[in-house]
């Protein structure tokens, strides 16, 4: 049931990132997104936690500590399988002092679809409000911030103007609604 569960969710989720990517232009990006979370080693681990999260009337403490935690496991391989997290783009030279790698453009924007798609199925749609709350936990090469920036504030716009939009309708609807009236 739980493996029913995740399978469940994790099609709806790549689902919404799918939508995502095509209004980006990578649709390609969308339908290989998170693919690899199908594999065993992702998919066992992500399905018990993903359990574990969603049964809020039985409180499932891990008793393993961090570092040998399945779950943690399961992440970490997914980062290391997946190049649209920011994670995959940091180099460890033999100095230990990490570089980060601007991130090529699908992947930047399969990443910024994976947060709105994440937003909107949580029901939090302002991707932008998200990064700025959390962008100081990310590490970003300058260019890639610059264009992950660039790429949520014309969101922005586009939303506020479909929004506005959809105002005026509304607003004319009620005018007319109030002429009825009289
Ligand atoms: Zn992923």
């Amino acid at each position: 049931m739980k493996y029913l569960m995740f399978f469940n969710y994790l099609i709806r989720h790549k689902w919404h990132v799918f939508i995502e990517c095509c209004r980006y232009g990578v649709p390609w990006r969308g339908i290989s997104h998170d693919m690899s979370k199908f594999l065993p080693d992702e998919f066992i681990a992500y399905a018990n936690h993903y359990r574990a999260n969603h049964i809020s009337s039985q409180l499932i403490i891990d008793p393993i500590g961090f570092e040998s935690s399945p779950y943690y496991y399961a992440w970490l391989i997914h980062q290391k399988r997946n190049p649209h997290h920011w994670q995959w783009w940091i180099l460890y030279g033999k100095d230990s002092h990490p570089r980060v790698i601007p991130m090529p453009e699908k992947y930047l924007k399969e990443m910024v679809a994976d947060w709105r798609g994440a937003g909107r199925a949580q029901g939090q749609p302002d991707t932008l409000a998200w990064y700025q709350a959390n962008k100081n936990k990310m590490m970003l090469h300058e260019s890639t911030r610059m264009k992950v920036e660039q790429l949520l504030q014309h969101d922005r716009i586009v939303n506020s103007q479909y929004n506005r939009g959809t105002a005026t309708v509304v607003n004319s609807l009620n005018l007319k609604a109030a002429d009825n009236v009289n």
